[in-house]
């Protein structure tokens, strides 16, 4: 994917500071500090687009960036850092729930996961959601560099058992370090975006849902 311009748009916390809904959209999710702002630098090749801190928690609104002016990457806020106060936090669940409950230009949500580390309740919970109103998503497994080969394919066979998908859900290991991943991941982007409404909603119909429906429930 050749990245003509990639630009920050602006960071919002309610619908009503949102842009225009007028590119698709594809959202990035995942706990504070699982490479989230380097995933999304290392897809646009920025070096500093997305804020990478070893500041666990640091963006707590959702952030809008315009790609090639075409395509919007939504980096929505990390959840599960336990140093940010609990009022903020709380708060959480709700602005990302709104977004993606409500913003009919999303196409696509990745979940990113720390490939060492096994699921917390937030992203449980965030697969739940996902699969209860049948948006598209796809998993990445991130930070595959710290992992010899043969330990990615046994953290893959836990992960596939642990989270119950079905297998039309992609998971993809990806690193920021390596460049492992991102082709493949460009491919799943570029496949979910061009979808128009008509097709979006077969997709969605037809479903990249789970069999095992025991996360279906609200976020909180
Ligand atoms: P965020 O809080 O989810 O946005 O996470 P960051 O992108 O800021 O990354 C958190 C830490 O993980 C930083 O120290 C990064 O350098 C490191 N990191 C992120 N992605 C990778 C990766 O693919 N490989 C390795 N080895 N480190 C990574």
């Amino acid at each position: 994917m050749k990245i003509q311009s990639a630009e920050f748009v602006l960071s919002a916390r309610e619908p009503s500071h949102y842009p225009p809904a007028t590119f698709p959209e594809i959202a990035f999710a995942g706990r504070s500090n699982v490479g989230k702002s380097s995933l999304v630098n290392a897809l646009l090749n920025r070096k500093g687009l997305a804020r990478t801190s070893n500041t666990p928690g640091r963006t707590q609104e959702i952030n809008f960036f315009s790609v090639n002016n075409s395509l919007y990457f939504i980096d929505l806020p990390g959840y599960g850092y336990a140093k940010v106060p609990e009022k903020i936090r709380k708060n959480w669940a709700p602005m990302i729930e709104t977004y993606l409950g409500g913003r009919r230009t999303l196409r696509l949500v990745v979940l990113i996961l720390d490939v060492r580390r096994d699921p917390s309740e937030e992203d449980r919970q965030l697969i739940g959601w996902l699969q209860h109103y049948r948006h598209p998503f796809l998993i990445v497994l991130t930070k595959s560099d710290k992992l010899s080969r043969n330990e990615l394919g046994r953290r893959r066979i836990i992960f596939d058992g642990d989270l119950c998908l079905s297998s039309a859900v992609p998971m993809i290991a990806f690193s920021a370090k390596t460049g492992e991943g991102r082709d493949l991941l460009w491919r799943e982007i570029r496949k979910a975006a061009i979808l128009d409404n008509g097709e979006y909603l077969c997709y969605k119909a037809r479903g990249y849902v789970n069999a095992c429906s025991r996360y279906g429930r609200r976020l909180s």
